[in-house]
């Protein structure tokens, strides 16, 4: 049997990373039929849009995307390809492990942190109010009758943070059957409920509810603040975080940085009926078609999706043989010398063909 993915090469580095996972992905004898599918800067020209309707279309049929980085182009009027992807098949929960593997610089050691991030709601819902806007000015004097004691001026922008039951349910549903399935120990959901009762509160009332159907993983939760403190001091004694929307955004690169930075980070985008796999970082346009870039955080982004796929032994066979590659420091690209200048770094291809190596033994 093959499954039918729909590979998205992106632009900048995109292609050349894209190439080198798809080849360590076949060395693991699972079978793929790929639908190459092309997104970004590159392809505007042609078809007047970074995201053409063959590459959605291509989605709804195959359900899963493989995605290089892609390029949000500035000041075009078109928005991020990711974001647009994500809003079409409704990804509502992005998936960002950290995980410490030996040879990977970083102050700290013994991290193994799934954060799991709400990816529809709160403060990315998009729905703003300029400031001095007829509709704007309406808002202020109409919260201004409802909450006399509010503090607001008349030039002010207004954000809405939308957070709903029904949102929060389905994404601390989803979250704990990803922590059943992956046998992890303790979740701890994250906000600023003290401040924020009917948004954060809200969030802590569903998915302390949802916890209880989890018994046999230990539940706390934790304001936003003392979590960021908690992670710099003792990133070991976390295992899943869940978050709404925006805390989920930055707590994720802090956990990126706390293993190494964004060149080894994977993540994932998972909806009812799809998924998206790709690497946290983006295309480096300043290398591309240099052979130069780390292929690891698309790679094990390419783990997260066979063990998706329930090909949990070739994403575990993928990762020790990245680990392994990783830990020897050979073969390996530019970023993950202790010196960047180091002459004995390989290519993007090169890394690529050590891991093939390692999973061929
Ligand atoms: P970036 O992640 O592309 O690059 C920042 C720097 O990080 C690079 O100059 C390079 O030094 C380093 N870096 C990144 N990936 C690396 C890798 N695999 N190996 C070694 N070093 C690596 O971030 P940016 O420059 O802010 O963004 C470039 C473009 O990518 C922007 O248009 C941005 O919108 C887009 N982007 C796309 C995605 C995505 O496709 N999911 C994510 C983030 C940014």
């Amino acid at each position: 049997m093959a499954f039918d993915v729909t590979l998205i090469r992106g632009d900048g580095t995109g292609p050349e990373l894209m190439e080198a996972a798809r080849r360590v992905l076949e060395a693991t004898g699972v079978k793929f039929n790929w639908d190459v599918q092309d997104a970004g800067v590159d392809v505007m020209e042609k078809y007047g849009t970074p995201l053409p309707d063959s590459v959605l279309e291509s989605i709804r049929r195959t359900h899963v995307a493989y995605k290089a980085p892609i390029t949000t182009p500035i000041g075009t009027g078109f928005r991020s390809v990711n974001v647009a992807i994500r809003k079409e098949f409704d990804q509502y929960i992005n998936i960002r492990p950290s995980k410490s593997y030996p040879g990977v610089r970083s102050r700290y050691q013994n991290i193994d942190l799934i954060l799991l991030r709400e990816n529809t709601e709160d403060l990315y819902a998009g729905i703003e109010f300029e400031m001095g806007k007829p509709e704007t000015v309406e808002l202020i004097s109409w919260i201004r009758g409802k909450q006399p004691k509010a503090k607001m001026y008349d030039d002010s922008g207004i954000s809405i943070k939308p957070i709903s039951v029904t949102g929060t349910r389905r994404f601390a549903k989803f979250g704990f059957e990803y922590a059943r399935k992956h046998k992890r120990k303790k979740v701890t959901a994250i906000a600023k409920a003290n401040i924020m009762k009917y948004t954060d509160g809200l969030y802590y009332q569903v998915v302390r509810e949802v916890a209880k159907d989890y018994p046999e993983i230990q539940y706390e939760e934790m304001l936003v603040d003392n979590m960021c403190m908690q992670l710099v001091q003792k990133p070991e004694l976390y295992d899943v975080l869940m978050l709404p929307n925006l805390y989920g955004d930055i707590l994720s690169d802090l956990c990126a940085g706390l293993v190494g930075g964004l060149g080894v980070g994977p993540g994932a985008n998972i909806g009812d009926n799809s998924a998206m796999f790709e690497a946290v970082h983006g295309s480096a346009p300043k290398y591309k078609g240099q052979n130069k870039v780390n292929p690891t955080a698309l790679i094990l982004a390419g783990m997260m999706m066979l063990d998706y796929l329930g090909e949990v032994d070739a994403a575990r066979r993928l990762e020790k043989a990245v680990a392994d590659v990783i830990a020897e420091g050979k073969s390996v690209t530019y970023d993950m010398k202790a010196d960047r200048n180091d002459p004995t770094a390989v290519g993007t291809k090169e890394m690529a063909d050590a891991i093939i190596a390692k999973l061929k033994k």
